[in-house]
């Protein structure tokens, strides 16, 4: 059996970099349609597109995760253009670090809303299509941090642990559904959210039993996997890949 994608329409969240690129760019060369959402990166989109073999092939939907109205919008633009949504990786996520004695509420409030009520808006918009089709993956992009806890991140960490509840309880609501949910909860992956970590990595790093932090392309390999046929009898699982971080 092979990860193949074709014929299948994914909808990628926060996909212009990082891990939510290696995703896009992943999904593309098992064969998927894939659209995928950023907030801000217009010419990076472009070129993504145009990478990944032109419109017919891909689309960029610019759009704020924490917004209702834009999942909706972004759902639509994939179901119009492609007929169906076969996959959805919530993967867009921000963090606003602090402990939390300087912790505003602010700071609370915007991570909440991107990475936890973000994944409801997008989950809910891609809900239905899903349920008439009796097909589909959900895939969340959760961290070790939501397992494990980590002091400066409390808010990110909370939004992070909620996805994995959430994730569960969409598993069981449209499990009869021929709609499967679950989890990729990655460890320290090298992007530009972790670019600031300088020193500290060398200090992670005797923490992971493989020794090393992950690349982008860790993570998508797992989520190739949960979208496609290959794991159809998989679903309320959190995938731990994080060289074995948590444990
Ligand atoms: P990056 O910061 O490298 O990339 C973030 C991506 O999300 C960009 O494409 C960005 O778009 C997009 N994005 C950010 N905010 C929004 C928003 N409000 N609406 C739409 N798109 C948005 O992040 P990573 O690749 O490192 O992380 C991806 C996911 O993986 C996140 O959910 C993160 O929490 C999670 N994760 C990351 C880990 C790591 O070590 N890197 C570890 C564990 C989990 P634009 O380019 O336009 O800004």
């Amino acid at each position: 059996m092979t990860l193949d994608l074709t014929d299948k329409t994914v909808l990628v969240t926060g996909g212009t970099r990082g891990i939510g690129r290696a995703i896009v760019e992943a999904a593309a060369h098992a064969g998927a349609n894939v659209a995928f959402t950023y907030r801000s990166s217009v010419e990076t989109a472009t070129e993504l597109v145009e990478s990944l073999g032109g419109p017919d092939k891909a689309l960029a939907i610019q759009a704020d995760a924490a917004s209702a109205d834009d999942a909706i919008a972004s759902v639509q633009a994939v179901t119009a253009k492609w007929g169906r949504i076969d996959g959805l990786v919530v993967n867009a996520g921000i963090t606003k670090d602090g402990l939390m004695i300087r912790m505003d509420a602010d700071a609370w409030q915007s991570v909440i809303d991107t990475n936890l009520t973000g994944a409801f808006h997008v989950a809910k918009a891609a809900y239905r299509p899903m349920m008439k089709q009796r097909a589909g993956s959900i895939v969340t992009i959760s961290s070790v941090v939501g397992v494990m806890g980590n002091a400066g991140q409390a808010n990110y960490a909370a939004s992070k642990a909620g996805l994995i509840g959430f994730t569960k309880s969409l598993a069981r609501e449209l499990g009869g559904r021929g709609v499967r949910a679950n989890v990729v909860a990655p460890g320290y992956i090298e992007t530009d959210m972790t670019a600031g970590l300088g020193d500290a990595a060398d200090g992670l790093k005797g923490q992971i039993p493989l020794g090393r932090l992950g690349q982008p392309d860790d993570i998508a390999a797992a989520v190739l996997y949960l979208l496609s046929d290959v794991s159809t009898y998989v679903t309320g699982h959190v995938l731990h890949v994080d060289g074995g971080l948590a444990m």
